[in-house]
């Protein structure tokens, strides 16, 4: 999928005629801290050169009428109506809906969207979506709404809707992105600071194992599930500790009979990421790649053996990532069970080595990797000449 500015604008205009704005919503990479934004815990995300735009105008009606580029599908509704639609129309009209639900006035408009962000590869196409369409309409219509109220509106559209019951970091990266930096979210109070990100010899390489296992989204809300069950047993042990982070992985050891099974293992996976991303995000201010990818490779073993979200496909791209010594970090990236591995790799030859990977993911799961290099980029933004 590459859909570009000039085709979305070109398609807006093909449909309703009239010029519109222009805004650019970016897809985003995580570094560390996977499956720990609903666990109070730290991730290190940024937004990337990868996104959707956003072409938006005013109609003078009371309807929005959305046209998906990519999909080639449209939809009309009246402003007056709004309500679940299943497929990509609950991701546009539960930012609506939530505009609503706190008094903002949405008149009538027309959008046509589209972008390069491969969908459910974990690279979050989803907030791009919702993030993308609220902040131009935050813009448009003057709602005076803030960037992080965006994220967290972005957030609960995606709950009450599709009904995703997401952690903020993807809407949070989408909107706070900075060139150059990665975010150091943490998601218990949702305050963040920015990392300088130089990565001089080094490149950030997405992997995408062309994979997505039906298990994914039903999976990811067992999790949760699962975690919050966890966090009660270890309250009854530990009354002091309100969340994951009052929790070490040795009192979580401690109570394995207790917990049961696959419940300990994800606690101790989230009680060890936390851990994690706290080391990583120091190496990180330190300029120590090595350091923060071998803590990469740690948590994709987390991911893989505790958390129970990898798949062969994902193993095997980081099994081979291992064989490198240019390869200094690879993991899982997302919610899991498919999509990208993320891989911090020598820029030198960096090509010749993932297709030597590749070809090896070929002839083993008869599968087209996808290949790309990505950029950190700011947050949703208002494009020049839309
Ligand atoms: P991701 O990891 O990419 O966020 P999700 O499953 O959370 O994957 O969200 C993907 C959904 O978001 C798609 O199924 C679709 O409904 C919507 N979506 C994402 N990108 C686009 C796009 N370019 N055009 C239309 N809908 C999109
Ligand atoms: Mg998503």
């Amino acid at each position: 999928m590459s859909t570009s500015s000039n085709l979305v604008v070109e398609k807006f205009y093909e449909q309703y005629k009239s010029a519109a704005r222009l805004f650019y919503s970016p897809g985003r990479i995580n570094l560390i801290g996977e499956h720990i934004d609903y666990n109070a815990g730290f991730v290190l995300p940024a937004a990337i050169d990868k996104g959707i735009w956003y072409a938006v105008a005013p109609n003078g009606t009371n309807s929005a009428r959305f046209y998906s580029v990519d999909l080639d599908e449209h939809l009309e509704i009246s402003l007056d109506n709004i309500h679940p639609i299943d497929g990509w129309q609950n991701y546009v009209l539960g930012v609506i809906d939530q505009a609503q639900q706190r008094g903002l006035i949405i008149k009538g408009f027309d959008c046509a969207f589209g972008g390069n962000i491969p969908i459910g590869s974990g690279l979050s196409s989803s907030a791009a979506v919702e993030c993308g369409l609220l902040t131009a309409l935050n813009e448009v219509f003057s709602l005076g709404l803030d960037r992080k109220t965006i994220a967290l509106m972005g957030q609960k559209a995606e709950h009450t809707f599709p009904k995703v019951m997401c952690g903020i970091m993807d809407q949070y990266a989408n909107m706070m992105g900075k060139m150059n930096h990665v975010i150091l979210l943490d998601c218990l109070t949702i305050e963040h600071r920015y990392l300088p990100l130089s990565l001089e010899e080094y490149s950030i390489i997405l992997i995408n194992t062309k994979v997505h296992h039906s298990l994914a989204s039903g999976e990811y809300n067992v999790r949760r599930q699962q975690c919050e069950q966890g966090l009660k047993t270890l309250q009854s042990f530990y009354p002091d500790a309100k969340t994951f982070r009052d929790i070490t992985p040795e009192q979580v050891q401690e109570h394995e009979s207790d917990l049961g099974g696959d419940i300990f293992k994800r606690c101790l996976y989230v009680t060890q990421e936390i851990a994690r991303t706290q080391k990583a995000a120091l190496l990180c201010e330190a300029n120590n790649l090595e350091g923060l990818g071998k803590l990469m490779y740690e948590t994709h073993e987390g991911l893989s053996k505790l958390y129970d979200v990898s798949c062969p496909e994902l193993d095997f791209l980081v099994e081979q990532a291992r064989k490198y010594p240019e390869i200094i970090g690879s993991r899982v990236m997302g919610g899991g069970f498919g999509g990208c591995t993320i891989n911090l790799i020598r820029k030198e030859h960096w090509n010749t080595i993932v297709e030597t990977i590749t070809t090896e993911y070929k002839s083993t799961f008869d599968i087209d990797a996808e290949v790309y290099e990505v950029a950190t980029s700011d947050g949703t933004y208002e494009a020049i000449g839309g």
